[in-house]
């Protein structure tokens, strides 16, 4: 299916083909037309199949057919995002598709000048992408308006949630009169999202690309068992030794990323940071080189990386394994994206194998485990001889994350579930 047959205008047409878009991916195929008939859209979509243009696209067709202007501080459409990134990377996007366009494009997130911000709300915008946060602070200084909303998209809807956007997005929502047409995309379902899926959406239409909580099937994934304490060294033969270009890292903790990329110089391997306490400004400038090949490792949190748009990234290194499943879905999207083929690599530890029962059944696929000679992990077979024993299996059953660990391993396992519980609760 093309897009020329989807009655998009021919500058629209124009600038799709100089992105290189030719057909529509299926997450398009689906969503397009229905939002152009106006429909309420729900869709359960993976990072990387190209959703941003699936409800960006409507949108943008939509808003210049209208043929209207926008008011002095109003927007038509407005776009959430989690974070400061994917709503960078969004209106970028659509600045992209809008280029031969006269629309008025703007993005408001944290980090920046409120100042800055406020001037381009001035003459009001076509298209306003905003993370929730900073927008409810906009509202309040009555920079800008919704009142009028024409479009609504939440997209990463559940990492929205996740991150406790719950009661901004029902402030905001709070400040809009209209009957907007309202998108919602998300990598993984929960029931607080559906909740608010019913409280907000009409009759939207429920749209599935792959199944949920499901990884691109064009990504090998493998593991590598590991010590906890090998794993920079691994980190830096791998990519040394397979001459491996462009490799983001995933990390659970800061602290942990300064180390490997300190490690990693004095390999002799360029590597950034992009977690939360680096600047809005170095996170923008990290990625830059990441994606112009002047580093070749970037090492990043979860919320920092979050929606991050790579092209053709073709690794990703779980160095340590997220602290819930879903997390790992997530990650991995950086990776096999539009058809590409992807490569995840998780070094998985003793204490982290867990965790990767967990993702192989919420995957619904058994990774394969390489041992890298030299690297292979101390009485690692005794420990995973255990955990499949019996006694252990049934008691992994009845309390997911909670195992009858070995001595030796009881503290880091409870230090493990009290984290995970409490990011648990966090979702609730
Ligand atoms: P997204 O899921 O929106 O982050 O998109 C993932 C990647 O696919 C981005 O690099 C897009 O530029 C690219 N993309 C989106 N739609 C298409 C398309 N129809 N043809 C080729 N690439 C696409």
């Amino acid at each position: 299916m093309s897009f020329s047959s989807q009655g998009f205008a021919p500058e629209v047409v124009k600038a799709l083909t100089e992105c290189g878009y030719e057909k529509l991916t299926p997450i398009q195929q689906q969503a397009i037309p229905l939002a152009r008939k106006g429909h309420d859209i729900f869709a359960t979509a993976q990072t990387g199949t190209g959703k941003t243009a699936a409800f960006s696209l409507p949108v943008i067709q939509q808003l210049l057919d209208s043929g209207k202007q926008p008011s002095p501080r109003t927007a038509r459409a407005l776009i959430l995002a989690p974070t400061r990134e994917l709503a960078a990377q969004i209106a970028d996007n659509i600045k992209e598709y809008a280029k031969f366009t006269n629309l008025n494009i703007a993005a408001v997130y944290g980090g920046n000048k409120m100042s800055t911000q406020e001037r381009q709300l001035e003459k009001g915008v076509d298209v306003l992408v905003a993370t929730p946060g900073r927008l409810a602070e906009h509202i309040e200084e009555e920079n800008v308006s919704v009142r009028d909303l024409e479009f609504l998209v939440f997209d990463e809807a559940d990492r929205m949630l996740d991150m406790g956007f719950i009661n901004a997005i029902r402030n905001i929502m709070m400040e809009v009169e209209s009957a907007p047409q309202i998108m919602m995309f998300s990598a993984t379902t929960s029931s607080q999202l559906n909740q608010l899926s019913i409280d907000i959406l009409r009759k939207p239409k429920r749209i599935m690309v792959e199944r949920a909580n499901s990884t691109a099937n064009t990504v090998a994934h493998v593991v590598y068992p590991v010590d906890q304490e090998r794993k920079t060294e691994l980190l830096s033969e791998l990519i040394g030794r397979k001459n491996w270009q462009q490799v983001l890292v995933f990390v659970n903790y800061k602290e942990t990323a300064n180390e490997i990329v300190k490690e990693l110089k004095l390999d002799g391997i360029k590597a950034v940071l992009c977690h939360g306490d680096k600047a809005q400004s170095a996170r923008r400038r990290a990625l830059d080189e990441f994606k112009e090949g002047k580093a070749r490792v970037m090492v990043a949190t979860d919320v920092a990386a979050r929606g991050l748009d790579i092209e053709d990234l073709p690794h990703v290194i779980n160095y340590d394994m997220p602290f819930l499943a879903e997390d790992y879905v997530h990650r991995i999207g950086r990776t096999g994206r539009a058809g590409k083929r992807g490569h995840a690599v998780s070094f998985v530890s003793r204490e982290e194998e867990l965790t990767l029962v967990q993702v192989e059944n919420l995957i619904k696929q058994r990774i394969r485990r390489v041992e890298q000679p030299g690297y292979e992990p101390k009485s690692r077979d005794a420990y995973v001889d255990k955990l499949n024993s019996k006694p252990a299996f049934k008691n992994r059953q009845g309390r997911r994350n909670n195992p009858t660990q070995p001595n030796t391993d009881q503290a880091s396992a409870e230090r493990r579930l009290a984290m995970i519980n409490r990011l648990k609760a966090r979702r609730k």
